[in-house]
């Protein structure tokens, strides 16, 4: 195939594949007295040969090197996931409450597990951009098996999803709406946690909150909600 014809039209850039009749091929290869022969249009008389105008990207793959190659002309696959939680608030507690695994001096949240409602909205959201089922569905809140369960159980398992797809975290942005705690106190102790856990630089990591401006359930400092945005990619950008 052509793939740029010099000015005066004579000199021409081959490129696989090259096709033949078998018996041409065949037969051009009993007569040739050429050793060694690196291209088997060469063994046909020119004037036989039907060059077909050729593409620039259709590069031949030989060594492993030239899959590097290839890559870069490949266009990355971004995919994106939405979580939200929400767990109401053991008002009775005095202390106990874990949000994206990091224990904090205040009332801790009723569920199942440990009631982590920030690994819990991230993990979702994970699996969405992985057009996967919810959390609930893996890690069944009547499953006694995940009764008082660490969630960074649970976010590693979204971890070991992203890695079997092949896909990696672009950005991550995790928004608290809660009255109280604080959540700025805790942001860089969380962000720290799940950057190690997820294995992703802190940079990519995005912790705020919201308060409900005191309205409704969680105005009235009766639960605490987490909503989270993945973003992932089969190239990996850090
Ligand atoms: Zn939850």
């Amino acid at each position: 195939m052509i793939l740029k014809k010099d000015f005066n039209q004579n000199i021409k850039l081959i490129q696989t594949p090259q096709g033949f009749k078998f018996k041409t091929i065949f037969e051009a290869h009993k007569k040739t007295f050429i050793k060694n022969s690196r291209d088997d249009s060469s063994l046909i008389e020119e004037e036989k040969i039907n060059f077909v105008k050729g593409e620039k990207l259709n590069l031949k793959i030989t060594y492993a090197d030239d899959l590097n190659y290839f890559k870069l002309f490949i266009k990355p696959i971004f995919k994106s996931g939405i979580g939200y939680d929400i767990h109401q608030i053991d008002t009775k507690s005095k202390n106990g409450l874990k949000l994206c695994g990091i224990e904090i001096n205040y009332n801790k949240l009723v569920g199942h597990s440990d009631a982590d409602v920030g690994i819990h909205a991230i993990c979702d959201s994970i699996f969405g951009a992985l057009s996967m089922r919810d959390i609930g569905y893996y890690f069944s809140n009547s499953n006694p098996k995940w009764k008082n369960k660490n969630s960074i159980y649970f976010l590693k398992f979204a971890k070991e999803k992203l890695k079997e797809k092949n896909f990696n975290i672009v950005n991550l942005d995790v928004n608290f709406i809660c009255e109280k705690p604080n959540i700025r106190k805790y942001r860089k102790l969380m962000i720290k946690k799940i950057s190690s856990v997820l294995e992703i630089p802190e940079k990519i990591i995005s912790i705020k909150a919201t308060s409900n401006e005191k309205i409704g359930f969680i105005g009235d400092e009766l639960g605490i909600a987490a909503e989270s945005i993945v973003q992932i990619s089969n190239e990996n950008f850090h």
